[in-house]
C-alpha cells in the first residue's frame, strides 16, 4: 500500500494544498480533492487518465473544489484526444445531489463521453477490486455527514478521518490501524469548533492502539506551535507532520 498526502492544509493556506490523499493498493483512487491537491497529483507523475476512483469524506469546499478543474480536463481530454475508463464517485449522502447539479450546471459538464456512477454510502464495508473499504460516520458538523475511511489491503491497514472530532466511532475506525492520518486542524492552546487539536489526535493514537501517526489539515495556526510535542502527550508511538507529497508505502 502507498499514501501519498497531496494536502496536508485547509482551504486557504499559504504553504499547504488543503485535503487530498492519493492512495495505491491494486489500483490508484482519491480521497477528497480539495483546492491545489490536482497541482500536486501532476507532480506524483501518475497518469490522471486512469483515475477511476473518487472517494469524498464530506463536501466542505476544501475537500472536493479540485474535482471540478479535474472533471473538466478529463472530459475535455476523452472528447479530443484519448478514450478514459469510466469514473465512480463514492460519497456520504448529498453526493448524488452536488455531482448531479455540477454535471447539469456547469458548461460542457454533461454527457462526457464516458460512465459516471455516483454512489452514496452509508457507514457499511465494501470492496473495490481486492481493497476493502470500511466507512464510519465521523462528528463534525451537524449540516451533512462526514465519513471517515479505513482501507485495507494485503494485510495492510490504513485509516483518514476525514474532518473530524475525537469520538469513539473514530477510535473504533483506528483499531490497531497501521497508519491513522488524523484532522489536526487545531494546536491543543488553540482548540476550535469541529474538527480535533493536538492531544485529541494522541488520544485516538493511544485508545485504538496504532501503529503510526500523521497530523495533518493543518490549519495556519497549527504551523506556529508544536504539534507533534502535543499529540506525544497522549500517544508515545511514531508520530509525523504530514508535509504536501509526502509519500508512505509498506
Ligand atoms: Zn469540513
Ligand atoms: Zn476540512
Amino acid at each position: 500500500m502507498k499514501i501519498t498526502i497531496l494536502g496536508s492544509g485547509t482551504n486557504l493556506h499559504p504553504r499547504r494544498a488543503a485535503a487530498g490523499y492519493l492512495i495505491q493498493t491494486d489500483f490508484p483512487f482519491l480521497i477528497d480533492f480539495g483546492p491545489r491537491t490536482l497541482t500536486n497529483l501532476l507532480k506524483t507523475g501518475l497518469n490522471r487518465h486512469q483515475l477511476q476512483h473518487f472517494l469524498f469524506t464530506h463536501y466542505h469546499a476544501d475537500h472536493f473544489s479540485d474535482f471540478i478543474t479535474f472533471y473538466f480536463d478529463a472530459v475535455c481530454h476523452a472528447r479530443y484526444v484519448a478514450n478514459r475508463p469510466d469514473m465512480t464517485i463514492i460519497g456520504p449522502k448529498g453526493t448524488k445531489k452536488l455531482f448531479g447539479s455540477i454535471m447539469k450546471t456547469f458548461p460542457a459538464f454533461d454527457k462526457p463521453p464516458f460512465r459516471v456512477t455516483l454512489k452514496e454510502i452509508a457507514a457499511r464495508t465494501f470492496s473495490l477490486g481486492n481493497t476493502r473499504i470500511i466507512p464510519r460516520t465521523m462528528t463534525h458538523t451537524s449540516q451533512q455527514t462526514c465519513l471517515g475511511y479505513r482501507v485495507e489491503y494485503q494485510g495492510r491497514s490504513f485509516v483518514y478521518s476525514g474532518d473530524a472530532c475525537y469520538s469513539s466511532n473514530l477510535v473504533r475506525l483506528c483499531q490497531d490501524v497501521d497508519l491513522a492520518v488524523l484532522d489536526c486542524s487545531f494546536p491543543s492552546n488553540r482548540p476550535g469548533a469541529a474538527h480535533m487539536h493536538a492531544e485529541d489526535c494522541g488520544r485516538v493514537a493511544k485508545e485504538a492502539e496504532i501503529k503510526r501517526l500523521i497530523l495533518s489539515h493543518f490549519y495556519p495556526v497549527a504551523d506556529q506551535f508544536n504539534v507533534k510535542k502535543q499529540a506525544a502527550r497522549n500517544f508515545s508511538g511514531q508520530i509525523n507532520l504530514a508535509r504536501d507529497l509526502m509519500t508512505v508505502q509498506w
